[in-house]
């Protein structure tokens, strides 16, 4: 397929204003294309990779806007780019009205290939430029993206810039994939919701639906290496708890990171809750789980930091560990960290999604020998509350309350797990702005805008820029930097991409953000690496937390 007739029902997608016209027309699309229907289920939702798969493709907004100043001519500088942005708001509108393709003395240079930009090429160069490690690997992206924008005329260049960083807006989540499939493949949208959840892979549901129908989507399993989407908590009492089920299996709440453990019999991988491959920083992880298990099993838990005596450490210990590609024997002699697993979605060819969790905790215990969470069932709220009180006492962050007959649902935030933490709740917020700091901070960001996640976007509800050591400020400036969008006076406007937990006394209604509400001293707590601005918490949390 032409990556033109692409963006062309992309372009009919984004003026599309109603969700369901929007899934005929996923659906014409999909029914349009022939054997890259893999790669246009991911480009409409502004993936270049599968969910299952945590590749980043790596290219801030600084990379882009050069790569499509050069192929925009000489008149056109990063600045003027910049400029424009900050006019129109939205990088694919820039793109549009740059006049790309003057370039054409250098467009051998970076892409190759004819003049017309094709879908899998465009796929093929954007996952080549992903692997670019290393010195020159700057360049070696810059020239590739040139390339591909030299060559792109004025809605290629829209929809191309917008999926380089991972951005379509033209109203196509995961959602509407699902039903596109559905409709278009005449299968069941149950189907392809459930294989969608196991495979963690719309492209390939999309091809089994069209090749296989329903029969092919039951036959979507799980696969050990590639990870499902984390079954998420919501907050909830012991009253909830009893109130909803019977009995309540309760567990203690870990203080730490969240990973999913494949092993294939053999060797052993990590995934994050972004499912991010983070095998190579938790080597003791690995030795653990490899000498224990010798059958293939999905497992999911939490890693925890833990002091010498074996307490357990802050959250921001485990974060030292978590991402570190480099160091990682050195660190680990200052921090050790544990698994406790709580759970397991496959054991030895058994795919145990739909097993009740009393069943699939069973299935953990005969797996594993340490390192399994304790699950204590019990219909008695003074149990609970005693659980709670020794949970804390030593030292972990509160428990949670689980339906012990419910299955496991990947992605989901249903009622099934309630989480309980005693403490004034923390809000995890993206960073979308900054100002420059003063004084000796002159240099660096310093106050740092926090957003809360709506269905539509984000919106603001205060500045954060107390309970940042210096150190800190440092770290998070070389964080934040490859994400910055546009700059005016000391104000600087950041692409959604960090998350920060804030603590603060109170949250008021306030006309000065504009979600309406505001925090009362917001401070600093950490960056939770572990969390992506999709993770954060949403404003509709933040109105019940300011109405409770
Ligand atoms: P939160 O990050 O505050 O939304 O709390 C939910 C998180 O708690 C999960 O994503 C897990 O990372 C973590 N967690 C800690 N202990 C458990 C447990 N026993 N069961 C499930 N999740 C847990």
């Amino acid at each position: 397929m032409e990556f033109a007739a692409f963006a062309d029902r992309a372009a009919e997608m984004e003026a599309e204003p109603a969700d369901l016209e929007t899934v005929t027309l996923v659906a014409e699309l999909f029914a349009e294309t022939g054997d890259e229907l893999d790669t246009v289920a991911r480009f409409v939702q502004g993936r270049v990779f599968p969910a299952h798969d945590g590749t980043k493709l790596d290219i801030g907004p600084s990379l882009c806007y050069a790569a499509l100043a050069k192929a925009a001519g000489t008149n056109v500088s990063v600045a003027d780019i910049e400029d424009r942005l900050a006019e129109v708001g939205e990088i694919g509108a820039v793109a549009e009205t740059l006049d790309l393709g003057g370039q054409q003395g250098l467009s051998a240079f970076g892409a190759g290939g004819g003049d017309t930009l094709i879908v899998s090429e465009v796929d093929d160069q954007l996952r080549s430029l992903a692997a670019a490690e290393g010195s020159g690997s700057t360049d070696t992206k810059l020239d590739t993206l040139f390339g591909l924008f030299n060559r792109a005329d004025d809605l290629e260049a829209r929809f191309l810039a917008r999926l380089v960083l991972g951005e379509m807006r033209i109203g196509v989540g995961e959602g509407t994939v699902r039903d596109a499939i559905a409709d278009g493949f005449e299968v069941p949208v149950e189907a392809v919701a459930r294989a969608i959840q196991v495979s963690n892979d719309c492209g390939l549901v999309a091809e089994t639906a069209r090749e296989d129908g329903k029969a092919g989507l039951e036959d979507v399993h799980l696969q050990v290496g590639r990870p499902v989407k984390a079954m998420l908590a919501q907050a909830g009492t012991a009253v909830d708890a009893l109130d909803e089920w019977e009995r309540a299996a309760v567990e203690t709440k870990f203080d730490g990171a969240r990973v999913q453990v494949h092993h294939d019999g053999e060797t052993t991988r990590l995934f994050s809750r972004n499912l991010e491959d983070v095998t190579d920083s938790l080597p003791e992880v690995v030795e653990s789980v490899d000498q224990q298990l010798d059958v293939p099993a999905i497992l999911d838990g939490e890693v925890v930091a833990v002091d010498e005596a074996g307490e357990p450490l802050p959250f921001q210990e485990v974060l030292r560990r978590f991402r570190r590609k480099h160091d990682v024997a050195a660190t680990r002699e200052s921090v050790a960290v544990e698994l406790h697993a709580f759970d397991c979605l496959h054991a030895n060819g058994d795919d145990l999604l739909d097993t009740s969790l009393v069943e699939r905790h069973d299935r953990l215990c005969g797996l594993l020998s340490t390192g399994v969470s304790e699950l204590v069932l019990t219909d008695d709220a003074d149990a609970i509350a005693e659980f709670e009180a020794e949970a804390l006492d030593d030292g972990h962050e509160g428990i949670m309350l689980k339906n012990p007959d419910s299955s496991y649902t990947p992605g989901n935030r249903g009622k099934n797990w309630l989480k309980r933490k005693p403490d004034v709740e923390t809000l995890d917020l993206v960073v979308t702005g900054a100002e420059w700091g003063e004084g000796r901070r002159a240099n660096l960001l310093g106050t740092f805008l926090l957003s809360a996640r709506t269905p539509d976007g984000y919106e603001t509800l205060g500045k954060v820029a107390t309970g940042i050591t210096d150190e800190e400020l440092a770290a998070l400036h070389d964080r934040l930097e490859p994400y910055v969008r546009s700059e005016s006076g000391t104000e600087v406007d950041i692409e959604p991409a960090v998350v920060f937990e804030v603590g603060y006394e109170e949250i008021q209604h306030s006309p000065t953000y504009s979600s309406g509400y505001a925090l009362r001293f917001p401070r600093f707590v950490g960056v939770r690496e572990d969390k992506s601005p999709d993770d954060a918490d949403s404003l509709e949390r933040v109105e019940r937390l300011a109405n409770a």
